[in-house]
């Protein structure tokens, strides 16, 4: 999609991710190639994991995979199912302090009893390439450079690749967790939006969500925003992921309905996830200092 938009694009555009995540990934590869030619060290990325959880053990292999196609080195530290607090907690302190990490990413699902916003708490904030750390989210609110959670970060790299105006555009996002609602928010008021968030408790969803020339929806429901929550034009942005009967995915939006409505919307799979892998590969780069 080249024309710029601000719900005027004709309808139906698929916004798709996967161009804009091997674009995303050549520029790092790029970026750590020319480090390692003047001799900088390659940057190197743990992620902690304490699941048995097969999707979400596939989903940290395949980081670690897409980490080493750009040259990243990728430490899948598997503190296993039954690890306790403390023990997640002395970890990420660990790789904190050690010089030869540059990114730390802790993973849910954690173990019952193990809180992931207060342990994220633990990862240094010069580190925290998924932006858990509620210091990095404070400083997102305050306008200050934090790495902000790269799911988060996606749907706006994704809404600038397409060219959408968002400098006074109406945004409204559903749902305010602190790993994707809150921190999008901030962004998209950095960026001149005027953001209303809903959540479960918002009365009448469809009143607020069609007035949206730009909606996220990222809640965790399957079908959730039908033709009825979008406004004719609208940019749709769909960061659910919620796991079909066949063993596949599918988002928040249901697709068919909203995509003769909407200008443009993102498929799940293939839209937002894909361009939050390739964001965090770039914000180990920079953590590393490659920028
Ligand atoms: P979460 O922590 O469970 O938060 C869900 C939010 O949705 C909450 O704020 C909740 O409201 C709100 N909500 C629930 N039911 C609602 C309803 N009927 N109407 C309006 N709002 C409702 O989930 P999350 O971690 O933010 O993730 C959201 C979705 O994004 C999930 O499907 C997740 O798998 C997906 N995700 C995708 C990526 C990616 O890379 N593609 C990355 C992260 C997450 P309350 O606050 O009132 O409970």
């Amino acid at each position: 999609m080249t024309e710029r938009t601000s719900g005027t694009a004709p309808a139906g555009v698929e916004l798709r991710g996967r161009e804009l995540a091997a674009a995303i990934r050549a520029e790092t590869a790029e970026r750590v190639a020319a480090g390692r030619r003047s001799g900088r060290p390659r940057p190197r990325l743990a992620v902690v994991v304490a699941t048995a959880d097969e999707a979400t053990l596939w989903y940290v292999r395949s980081i670690a995979k897409a980490a080493e196609g750009v040259g990243i080195a990728c430490d899948l530290v598997d503190l296993g199912p039954a690890a306790r607090p403390q023990e997640i907690r002395a970890t990420l302190e660990r790789l904190g302090a050690d010089p030869d990490v540059h990114g730390v990413m802790l993973q849910t699902p954690l173990p019952e009893g193990a809180s992931a916003q207060e342990l994220a708490a633990a990862i240094d904030p010069a580190k925290d390439v998924d932006g858990a750390n509620p210091l990095s989210l404070g400083r997102l609110a305050a306008g200050l450079a934090a790495f902000a959670p790269a799911t988060a970060a996606a749907v706006l790299a994704l809404l600038d690749r397409h060219g959408v105006e968002l400098r006074g555009a109406r945004a409204v996002v559903v749902g305010r967790s602190t790993v994707v609602g809150k921190p999008l928010a901030h962004l998209l008021l950095d960026r001149h939006c005027t953001v209303t968030v809903c959540h479960s408790r918002t009365r009448d969803l469809a009143a607020v969500t069609s007035t949206a020339e730009v909606l996220v929806a990222a809640v965790g429901r399957a079908g959730l925003i039908g033709a009825e929550h979008v406004a004719p034009g609208a940019v749709v942005i769909d960061v659910g992921t919620n796991p079909t009967p066949d063993g596949g995915l599918t988002g928040d939006v249901d697709f068919d309905a909203v995509i003769g409505r909407a200008a443009a919307l993102t498929p799940v799979p293939g839209g937002v996830g894909p361009v939050t892998t390739a964001i965090l590969l770039r914000h180990t780069a920079q953590a590393a200092g490659l920028t």
